[in-house]
């Protein structure tokens, strides 16, 4: 699920403290930019983040959006997620929730699940590793790519 118009407002809010806090320029590019990643649920790359600000603030390059986006991330206003498709996807959520990844499409949907947020963690000592969180990639076919095979397979017989 996506984030309720409150948690939006919050979050919003947030950012600004963060901004204020860290001495970073709270600009229009960077809130837009943070909500058009909050108004989406399908994990966007920087190229659809691009898309949805182009009307709002005019000549906004790719290199710019790239890189507000990278602040955002390091500012942990937004995440940085899997990206099965070689390309860097966005998330809205930094709540530690999972992951339902097509191969096929290249979708990422959330999903929530007590079971899976209470995995116990191996012992990552002895990489010199230290575990900050996790999210389980679930990999598979999504509804709508099957929905695709069922249709050709039904149209060939
Ligand atoms: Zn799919
Ligand atoms: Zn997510």
């Amino acid at each position: 699920m996506g984030i309720g118009a409150r948690e939006r407002r919050d979050r919003l809010e947030r950012f600004e403290e963060l901004c204020r806090e860290a001495g970073v320029p709270c600009t229009i590019q960077r809130r837009a930019l943070l909500e058009a990643v909050l108004d989406r649920e399908d994990h966007p790359t920087a190229h659809q983040v691009l898309e949805a600000v182009r009307a709002r603030i005019r000549g906004i390059s790719r290199a710019t959006v790239h890189r507000n986006l990278e602040t955002l991330v390091e500012m942990g206003v937004i995440t940085k997620t899997c990206h099965p498709g070689g390309v860097i996807r966005y998330d809205a959520r930094i709540d530690i929730h999972h992951h339902l990844v097509c191969l096929r499409c290249n979708s990422i949907a959330d999903i929530d699940d007590e079971n899976l947020d209470s995995l116990e963690l191996p012992d990552t000592s002895a990489f010199g590793f230290k575990v900050s969180d996790f999210r389980v990639q679930l990999r598979g076919v999504c509804r709508e790519c099957r929905r695709k095979d069922s249709k050709k397979r039904n149209r060939s017989k």
